[in-house]
């Protein structure tokens, strides 16, 4: 009988319609059923129903054209090809981030590239192009200063002694204390000082 061949191990046979391996328990059944409503798509090789042969056909293999250039294509392609092989996909400039197809980013990113933007990190214009790479070894120093002045500068500035720790808020408020009594006693001197002359103008 051609309807299957045997397997070494004898559980299940391979249908010769489709070349799956099928438990031989039911290798009758599926075959009759395999032969009668499935056939195999020459192009794909998948086991499609006849009855949707042509709808198979349609939605997998018939040349679609694409909404954006209008180029030709097979169905399975044309995701990939409007997501990232399109010549009309809409892309963004790296730098300003305007939508444009993606066929004019090469020029549009040539001018728009080698426009300049302050680093307000150093203080220099810096080409948008360079950007990325600038703000990963930009060290904040100013162009003007030259190396030799701002090496002794950082040098001083690590030669400075530590700052003082912060005082807690109880010893502050004592300062804060002292200053308010230091201020009254001041303010009591001065109006003490000025007893005398009224005194004197009364007199
Ligand atoms: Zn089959
Ligand atoms: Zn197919
Ligand atoms: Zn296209
Ligand atoms: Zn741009
Ligand atoms: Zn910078």
């Amino acid at each position: 009988m051609a309807v299957a061949s045997h397997r070494p191990d004898d559980t299940t046979k391979i249908c010769t319609h489709c070349d799956r391996d099928i438990p031989i328990s039911n290798i009758d059944l599926h075959y009759a059923h395999c032969s009668r409503n499935l056939e195999k798509c020459k192009i794909c090789g998948d086991m499609v129903p006849i009855k949707h042969a042509d709808e198979h056909y349609t939605s997998t293999h018939a040349p679609v054209t694409c909404s954006l250039c209008s180029e030709e294509m097979t169905p399975e392609i044309l995701g990939v090809h409007k997501g990232e092989k399109c010549p009309k996909r809409i892309v963004t400039c790296d730098y300003c981030e305007f939508p444009l197809p993606a066929i004019d980013l090469f020029e549009h990113q040539e001018v728009c590239g080698n426009r300049t933007e302050l680093c307000h990190l150093c203080n220099r214009y810096i080409r948008l192009r360079e950007r990325a790479a600038h703000e990963v070894a930009c060290n904040g120093a100013p162009p003007e200063i030259p190396r030799a002045i701002r090496e002794a500068e950082r040098e001083r500035a690590a030669r400075r002694p530590p700052p003082p720790p912060p005082q807690d808020f109880s010893t502050r408020r004592l300062l804060f204390t002292i200053a308010i009594t230091g201020i009254a006693i001041l303010l009591g001197s001065l109006l003490f000082q000025r007893k005398p002359e009224d005194m004197t103008q009364v007199n």
